[in-house]
């Protein structure tokens, strides 16, 4: 079955890979901002975290499996954000996207920062929420003091 995909596709068309609290919440977003959005997801039940206003297309299947990424049309899109749960599927996908598909945006989290640099080098760009969580919290802490009496100030 060929999916419908709208006409400014050729432009604009992002493949979100897992649809679990960031993934929803990012094709939310880019729906939201009138973008043109599939999403994947192994398990049908996630779709449920997208919002009733979500206006793009969903398919659940493996995201590591070419059959699904084909019948995304992943050779038509301009983005691929891998951010499923697992590392694996989301280096998997995302280097498919890449080598297989030549997408020149591909974005995948990775829970485990040593991987990081060595995906940069394939042109994949990664998240990593460990190391941004530690960036924001020492940015929080460098933000507020301590006060002698134990109450927090804000540093001026
Ligand atoms: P969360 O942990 O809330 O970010 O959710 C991650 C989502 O990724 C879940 O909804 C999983 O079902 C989904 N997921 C995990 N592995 C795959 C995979 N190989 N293909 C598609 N979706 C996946």
């Amino acid at each position: 079955m060929e999916l419908l995909i709208d006409k400014k596709a050729d432009q604009d068309y992002t493949i979100v890979i897992g649809c679990g609290r960031l993934g929803a919440n990012l094709a939310n977003t880019l729906s939201d901002e009138g973008g043109n959005v599939l999403i994947i997801d192994k398990s049908k039940d996630a779709f449920r975290k997208l919002s009733p206003s979500f206006g793009g297309l969903s398919i659940s299947g493996d995201a590591t499996d070419l059959d699904v990424l084909q019948e995304a049309q992943i050779k038509k899109a301009s983005v691929v954000v891998a951010v499923t749960n697992s590392d694996n599927a989301n280096i998997m996908a995302a280097q498919i996207a890449r080598e297989l598909f030549q997408i020149k945006r591909v974005i995948a989290r990775l829970y485990d920062p040593e991987r990081e640099c060595v995906y940069r080098e394939f042109g994949i760009d990664t998240i990593c929420p460990a190391i941004l969580s530690a960036k924001e919290i020492d940015k929080i802490l460098s933000k507020t003091g301590m006060s002698e009496d134990g109450s927090r100030e804000e540093e001026k």
